[in-house]
């Protein structure tokens, strides 16, 4: 038979070809990517930036052989004939699918197309090494961002002078609140991170040395780190002829126009609240990926848990339940009475205690004590704040 042919095997594309052996299908499973190593986990990447520590696999070549995953890395696909089910790959040879999922992510953008040795940006574990290899004393970061922001908190754990350029008002300015962006603001600069905000630069690079201008001033850096944004590898959905509209237009199960091909991760625009929308984060990429398969393979779906995501600041865990907007409110959490979360509405946002969430309903006070944040099984209202990790009734 014919093969399920995965393209990218990031995130999304390792829990797919893993999802597609524990749902029961015994046919053969491609996972074709393009970097050289095996499918790996991006989150770590801003989070351990200068520190040599091991790194996490998201599929190791044990994993693979041993379910029976035949993983190509190193190789890149260049074109899909939807008429044929074929995809073709960079030395020209071709592969049948019967079904094909693009699992194919983002890149950094760089939207002043900087170049050069000293400039960099961060989104594999390549630009990773490569960014602590050159070693720089001085890093200028542009980007106000969750990557932003993590590299800026690593680089100064690291003991490098850091300036952080934003061209918005504030941090994360179009997903947090003022108040959420303020506190991170603060953050940084108590430990050290010149925060320029609301700035806008003209960069000068050469061999020897950065140079961003913003007004009469000049700032001087080893290394300039571009982190504004992805914009989504959807080049093989075009090409293959499916709708694309900011990322590959699916629906909730990432079938895409063309039934036989789906599209899942970062790369994937899917339907949310406010119509189609990519949502670049660790857990979407491993739920997309699970409901894709179980709809390829006729299972009936599970309900999608709210969104979750994190980020690792100066030792402080920001925890997000939900999608994050400018609109939310600062209140008090129920039962911790004084400590402040953001009520977003559906969810809540807590920074300066780790690993507590409390989710709250009709019952006043939460019970059980968790370690994890919970899981959550429906629509509920996530609030951060307390001592403890715990769950209402
Ligand atoms: P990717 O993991 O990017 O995988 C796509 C793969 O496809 C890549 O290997 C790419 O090279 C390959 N590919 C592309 N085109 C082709 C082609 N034509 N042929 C073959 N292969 C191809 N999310 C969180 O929730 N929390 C975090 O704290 C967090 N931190 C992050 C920190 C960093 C530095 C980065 C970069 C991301 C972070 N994320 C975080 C986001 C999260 O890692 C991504 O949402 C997730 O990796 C998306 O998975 P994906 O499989 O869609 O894309």
């Amino acid at each position: 038979p014919r093969p399920i042919v995965i393209v990218g095997a990031g995130q999304a594309g390792a829990m797919a070809a893993r999802s597609l052996r524990e749902a029961g299908h015994r046919g053969p499973v491609q996972l074709i990517g393009d970097e050289a190593h095996p499918p790996y986990e991006r989150p770590e990447l801003s989070k351990t930036l200068f520190q040599s520590v091991p790194q996490t696999d998201a599929m190791t070549p044990d994993e693979a052989k041993r379910l029976n995953i035949d993983l190509s890395l190193g190789q890149r696909v260049v074109g899909v004939d939807a008429d044929r089910c074929r995809v073709t790959l960079a030395d020209g040879s071709n592969r049948d699918y019967a079904r094909l999922i693009l699992a194919t992510g983002g890149r950094a953008r760089n939207p002043m197309a900087l170049s050069g040795p000293r400039v960099h940006r961060l989104r594999t574990r390549d630009d990773a090494r490569a960014i602590a290899l050159a070693a720089p004393r001085r890093l200028l970061i542009l980007g106000g961002g969750w990557i932003a922001m993590e590299a800026a908190a690593a680089a100064r754990a690291a003991g490098l002078e850091v300036t952080v350029l934003v061209r918005g008002p504030a941090l994360a300015h179009r997903l947090l609140p003022p108040a959420v962006s303020d506190h991170l603001a603060a953050l940084h600069r108590s430990h050290g991170v010149d925060l320029r905000l609301g700035v806008s630069a003209e960069f000068a690079v050469d061999d020897n040395a950065v140079r961003a201008k913003i007004g009469d001033s000049e700032i001087t850096a080893d290394m300039l780190l571009i982190a504004v944004g992805i914009a989504p590898n959807d080049d093989l959905g075009r090409h293959a002829g499916i709708a694309c509209d900011g990322g590959i237009c699916t629906d909730a199960a990432g079938t895409t126009s063309n039934p036989l091909i789906h599209a899942i991760g970062d790369v994937a625009s899917q339907p949310g609240p406010a119509g189609l929308a990519r949502i670049e984060s660790w857990q979407n990429a491993n739920d997309q990926a699970c409901a894709c398969v179980r709809a390829m393979l006729g299972q009936p779906l599970s309900a999608r848990a709210p969104l979750r995501f994190w980020s690792d600041q100066f030792g402080k865990r920001i925890q997000i339940a939900g999608r994050p907007t400018a609109k939310a409110r600062l209140c008090n959490g129920p039962g911790d009475g004084d400590r402040p979360f953001w009520d977003f509405g559906d969810f809540a946002i807590g920074i300066d205690r780790p690993q507590e969430i409390h989710r709250f309903g009709s019952a006043p006070r939460p019970k059980t004590a968790r370690r994890q944040p919970p899981k959550p099984t429906g629509p509920g209202r996530f609030l951060v704040a307390g001592s403890a990790v715990t769950e209402g009734a």
